[in-house]
């Protein structure tokens, strides 16, 4: 049987990506916000409907630059329900990280539990809008508000959706998204850094160009996390097809409710009220009580038929070896679950009828 990956990258047609990279023969200039940097970076703008778009080589360094670029001291409330980056991000900006539990209705952060979390150490909040889930973004900004916290979204799985008919990457102080090859929208490897208040501009410059003002002024420390011209040129021709590959997941990701939407000890995912989806992960959870197996037993039996999903996000981030006796999983009761009991599906624009089919079949049989 062919061979199902949990993802696979969209690609232009090979010309069309020939096309968009040939004249840099000509002008020979290949990184550096070169031409078509400046011109995704404009792109972006308008698909994500946010005022600034500061682009970077990959999603994580973007992150990095953020927080970074905002002097913060102490503590950064966040969900241990994610990929490694958002913790890692953290605590290599030397914050430390608290962690919040999340809903088990969408699994992004808690926004009830915030507040008893905060100290007078708390200096920010980095919720997670999580498998293209949107956060409680007015009960975050409300909170962030009354207490005086920055709030940066990790957005790495949230490219083009929109909160009442507002880009989701126009929320709080800023947002990170990622162009990652495995992302919705992809640059090979990229990312970058939504926000509305223009003095990041600048900051988030000398943040990804080693920290330099100009040329004979260095203003900061700071690493080199640029985007590229081949990057950007693979932006430039994604972000044309972008909207019909958002289309083509959405059909696949409704054959999934479909088909396994009333199956006893199965939730599947579900569109959220007043959000214009990407369908970027599908995430079903098992319980193991109700349905007769578990997550690990339909993980293995999928792969016996040459389907690959993944346990995202399983381990949580506050068990890894490297923070080890320094967080209490108890304290995230709701996230522990959900990473013991869920697999997302496979999930992309080129996956046809008969795929998700075989999928749903070998799940309920
Ligand atoms: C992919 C991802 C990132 C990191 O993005 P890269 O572009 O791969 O560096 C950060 N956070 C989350 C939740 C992600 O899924």
């Amino acid at each position: 049987m062919q061979k199902i990956n949990v993802t696979r990258s969209s690609m232009p047609s090979f010309e069309e990506y020939c096309e968009e990279i040939r004249n840099l023969w000509d002008t020979r200039w290949l990184t550096n916000m070169g031409e078509k940097h400046n011109r995704l970076e404009l792109e972006l703008c308008s698909y994500l409907d946010c005022e600034n778009v500061s682009l970077f080589t990959n999603g994580h360094l973007a992150l990095e630059a953020v927080i970074a670029s905002m002097d913060l001291k102490g503590e950064v409330i966040t969900t241990p329900f994610t990929f490694a980056s958002t913790t890692q991000a953290i605590v290599r900006c030397g914050l430390t990280p608290v962690f919040c539990d999340v809903t088990l209705a969408d699994f992004t952060i808690d926004a009830d539990k915030i507040e008893e979390l905060i100290t007078d150490k708390t200096c920010a909040i980095v919720p997670v809008h999580v498998y293209g889930n949107v956060c409680d973004v007015e009960k975050i900004e409300a909170i962030a508000k009354k207490h005086n916290l920055k709030v940066i979204y990790d957005a790495a799985h949230v490219f083009g959706v929109k909160y009442k008919d507002k880009g989701i990457g126009s929320y709080g102080d800023a947002s990170m998204f990622s162009f990652h090859a495995t992302k919705v929208f992809n640059t090979i490897e990229g990312g970058c850094v939504t926000y509305s208040n223009e003095e990041y501009t600048k900051k988030l410059l000398i943040q990804k160009n080693f920290g330099m003002e100009n040329q004979e002024s260095y203003t900061e420390v700071a690493g080199n996390s640029k985007m590229n011209e081949f990057q950007a040129a693979m932006g430039l021709c994604n972000l044309k097809h972008v909207d019909e590959e958002i289309k083509k997941r959405e059909e696949a990701a409704l054959n999934y409710i479909e088909r396994l939407g009333n199956t006893e000890g199965i939730t599947v995912w579900h569109p959220q009220e007043n959000v214009k989806h990407n369908f970027a992960y599908f995430p079903v959870i098992f319980d193991k009580d109700k349905f007769g197996k578990s997550r690990d037993e339909v993980w293995e039996e999928l792969k016996n038929e040459n389907i690959i999903a993944r346990k995202y996000f399983y381990p949580l981030t506050s068990t890894f070896e490297c923070y080890k006796d320094k967080f209490n999983v108890n304290e995230t009761p709701i996230a522990q679950k959900a990473s013991e009991e869920v697999l997302t599906l496979p999930l992309y624009a080129g996956l046809t009828k008969e795929d998700t089919d075989r999928i749903c079949d070998i799940i309920l049989r």
